[in-house]
């Protein structure tokens, strides 16, 4: 399973940033989580558009969907220029029917998604847990054939039901949206000392950080998790790929 981040920044990105959203790959599929502002520029400095086989989305905030519209003229446009055969699969929660009506369309399949029930979405078996925020917001696992696992919290502030929902993940990627001392400042939220406690408490072997804040010195929150999680810690980086395989 290869993972690459494609936007690190929550809330709104900085010059040249993107905000929330990572490209995962395997055996050939392509699928994207969550498509925040910005991204659509940095998916293709990896793949094409018509490449794209699947998007799963985490909320309706706008830093995690801003870029769905352009997407979906993306696709449109390709599909048109018959360089695209296939609707792109589209995996939301429909809590929102608002939001989640605008998902489908004659270029877009959307499935409803839920924590009651795993979805098969390409080479992989994708779990949901509602996690602890303002709006209606799915973390998500996803669980390859070997058993490898990744779980992306999504957006957060501490809650003990995702403890149960990442344990056995070889990698953690968890939103830190501020510094440990600003944590009231900034409700619904995790800092970097408590992404650092999921890890620890779910013995996952590497913790990515993403979803940064635009102020102070996002290192910091690096130096947080550290201080109470003993594995591999850092920065989601947009100019690396991350592996993750069992054993
Ligand atoms: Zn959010």
């Amino acid at each position: 399973m290869k993972i690459t981040p494609l936007g690190i920044w929550g809330a709104y990105p900085p010059a040249n940033g993107a905000t929330s959203a990572f490209l995962i790959e395997e055996e050939g599929f392509r699928c994207l989580v969550d498509c925040g502002s910005g991204v659509l520029s940095n998916l293709q400095t990896h793949i094409s558009l018509h490449e794209l086989d699947a998007l799963v989305i985490t909320h309706y905030h706008p830093d995690h969907i801003a870029d769905v519209g352009v997407l979906q003229h993306g696709v449109m446009i390709e599909t048109l220029l018959n360089k695209r055969s296939r609707p792109l699969q589209v995996y939301a929660h429909a809590n929102d029917e608002d939001h989640f009506s605008k998902l489908q369309d004659k270029y877009m399949n959307a499935t409803a998604v839920s924590p009651r029930q795993t979805e098969t979405i390409g080479p992989w078996h994708v779990d949901f847990c509602e996690t602890d925020h303002p709006v209606y917001c799915l973390a998500l696992k996803f669980t390859n054939k070997h058993n490898a696992s990744v779980t992306f919290t999504a957006d957060t502030a501490w809650t003990p039901e995702l403890l149960p929902f990442i344990k056995g993940s070889e990698l953690l990627i968890s939103e830190a949206s501020t510094y440990h001392h600003m944590i009231d400042q900034i409700p619904g939220h995790l800092s970097g000392r408590q992404a650092g406690q999921l890890a620890a408490e779910t013995d996952v072997e590497r913790l990515l950080l993403t979803h940064l804040p635009n102020y102070g010195n996002p290192n910091d929150l690096v130096a947080e998790a550290e201080d109470v999680f003993s594995g591999e810690v850092a920065l989601a980086d947009p100019a690396q790929s991350y592996f993750v395989e069992k054993g």
